[in-house]
């Protein structure tokens, strides 16, 4: 997406809460405590007054202060450290529950937009998984083992599709096999996976037999560590990256929704936020059309998301 084309797209997209009409006027500026001021909209077919919700709506803290929060996190410090370094500058000020609270919050709803990009990528997608223990302080033998299960484009480093599960099933790589499909059509050719059974034939059916060609719309690679075939280099190596940072975590807490909306927090920070030292620039850079025009990225995907 142009970002000029992405402007209008905005402004297409304000509507009435009312009577849904996109006719509006700009109607003076709403004093917020925390948040500066916002622009206030009056629907011209109902005369209705309205704001638009940026994402930051009812929210009690500044967008700028969330998101460094989140950055913060995804950079290695903990919701604790996060809230004693604000404490610091902000005397009145949120829990650190508030600040993993943002954290889950806003992980879903840039998912709800990053999963959504078409990915432009190489023909070789490369699948794995790696186990987490969760911590459930509720229960008495309260640890679960977890899988994440993840999916990276050769070519552009992308993640192209994960997600964190109570277990590791058909049903599970199913659903991020067919996420990988729907973004990358057209373009992959190849998924290599390790010899675990359960993508044996999950992967020729996400997609599919071909009749006019007479074989199956995806080679399937397998590469058996065992038998000496070596690694899968890029997801090795993408592991090592989401072990790096995860490891203070010292395992998830609670339910397997939060460790998953933290997880896609990670996510989108691997492809939108750090840069990747191998290809120097983001892998969203070279996967997608998406433009990413201010410094704050995580604020700007977060307002993209609300659009
Ligand atoms: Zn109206």
């Amino acid at each position: 997406m142009k970002s000029k084309e992405r402007t209008q797209q905005k402004y297409k997209k304000v509507t009435c809460p009312k009577c849904s009409s996109n006719k509006f006027k700009k109607d003076g500026k709403r004093k917020t405590q925390n948040r500066g001021k916002i622009q206030r909209h009056r629907c011209k077919n109902c005369n209705f007054r309205y704001v638009i919700d940026d994402g930051f709506f009812r929210m009690r803290n500044h967008p700028n202060k969330i998101t460094c929060a989140i950055d913060l996190f995804y950079k290695g410090v903990s919701t604790r450290k996060v809230q004693e370094h604000f404490q610091t500058f902000y005397p009145k000020n949120s829990t650190n529950v508030s600040v993993y609270n943002w954290i889950i919050k806003y992980s879903d709803m840039k998912g709800g937009f990053t999963d959504k990009l078409k990915v432009k990528s190489g023909k070789e997608i490369q699948v794995d998984e790696m186990e987490y223990h969760r911590r459930q302080e509720h229960k008495k033998r309260g640890v679960s083992k977890d899988w994440f299960i993840d999916s990276i484009d050769v070519h552009t480093r992308f993640m192209v599709g994960s997600k964190y599960f109570k277990s590791r099933g058909k049903t599970e790589i199913k659903e991020v096999l067919a996420k990988v499909k729907y973004k990358t059509e057209g373009y992959v050719t190849t998924v290599t996976t390790d010899g675990y059974t359960a993508y044996e034939n999950v992967v020729k059916k996400t997609w599919g037999y071909n009749n006019k060609k007479g074989r199956y719309n995806i080679f399937h690679k397998k590469v058996i560590a065992s038998k000496g075939e070596g690694f899968n280099l890029f997801i090795e190596r993408l592991h090592n990256s989401i072990r790096e940072r995860t490891k203070t975590f010292r395992g998830f807490h609670g339910s397997v929704e939060s460790a998953r909306s933290i997880m896609k927090g990670y996510e989108i920070f691997y492809n939108f936020i750090r840069k990747h030292q191998a290809i120097n620039c983001c892998p969203y850079e070279l996967a997608t059309d998406l433009i990413l025009e201010s410094s704050n990225r995580w604020l700007e995907l977060i307002k993209l998301s609300k659009v």
